[in-house]
């Protein structure tokens, strides 16, 4: 059976890649760390367009739970291939550098630069194996262009950036592609507290992108017809870019 795995997958931009993808026949592994309810809810939405899923709780910031929780699915579950991989999870935890607490910096970094690292590195193996594989990473405009306030989170998108062509160079021949997809403004709970009416002046299409819109582009980057664009990364951002 034909798998995408989705980390991050109970709330805003995972949770419509999930569905979005449960619409190309793929069983849907929905990843979260903590809200079961909101994971249930995606497996629901699945469901209800007749496909299929599971949820499965793990931290993508701690090696060991990945080892144990997908290393151990993986290996009850010979009969599901994981193709696709959308590394997604990700937190955001601003300040000026100044007064950027350790955590801070240990946990952005852990979340997005780690997880890609160690959930990617236990994946792989099978895609080598088959010769198939589609990883999508969803990065941020802040890792393209940096935003004042989030030296900790530009870090860690630019260095998934980095990772995303590094290893598209690596297992190219291998039929798998690793692309980007670096978002703007997307409406979605970790952006609820901006002002969209403000910021949405500096946007050329004048507002906040749909966690729908972004979920397309990585169902893009997934299809099969895909295998030409590797090491990319695709903004999805309404043209804001200064
Ligand atoms: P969100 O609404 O806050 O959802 C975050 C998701 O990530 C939740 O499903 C959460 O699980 C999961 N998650 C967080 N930390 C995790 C961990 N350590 N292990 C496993 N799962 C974890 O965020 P979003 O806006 O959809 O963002 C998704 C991705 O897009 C992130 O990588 C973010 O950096 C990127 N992005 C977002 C925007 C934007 O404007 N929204 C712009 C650029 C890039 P729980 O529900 O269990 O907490």
């Amino acid at each position: 059976m034909k798998c995408a795995l989705v980390t991050g997958g109970s709330r805003g931009i995972g949770k419509a890649i999930c569905i979005e993808l449960s619409t190309h026949g793929y069983f849907i592994l929905i990843n979260y760390r903590s809200n079961e309810k909101e994971a249930l809810d995606t497996l629901e939405q699945v469901r209800a367009r007749g496909a299929d899923g599971e949820i499965i709780a793990f931290d993508v910031a701690d090696r060991h739970q990945i080892t144990e929780v997908l290393g151990g699915w993986i290996e009850k579950n010979q009969d599901k291939e994981i193709e696709v991989l959308v590394n997604n999870a990700g937190i955001k935890d601003d300040g000026l550098m100044m007064w950027m607490k350790d955590e801070q910096w240990d946990q952005v970094l852990g979340t997005s630069l780690n997880g890609f690292f160690f959930v990617t590195r236990l994946v792989l193996n099978n895609m080598l194996l088959r010769r198939y594989g589609r990883i999508i990473n969803v990065v941020s405009l802040s890792g393209i262009k940096g935003m004042a306030g989030q030296v900790n989170y530009s870090a860690a998108k630019a260095g998934v950036i980095g990772s995303t062509k590094a290893l598209a160079q690596e297992v190219g021949r291998r039929g798998i592609t690793v692309n980007a997809v670096a978002p703007g403004f997307i409406k979605t709970d970790m952006t609820e507290e901006m002002n969209e009416k403000e910021l949405q002046a500096h946007i050329p299409v004048r507002r906040f992108g749909t966690a729908d819109e972004v979920a397309h582009t990585v169902a893009f980057l997934a299809s099969p017809r895909s295998g030409y664009i590797t090491g990319e990364v695709i903004s999805v951002n309404g043209g804001l870019y200064t």
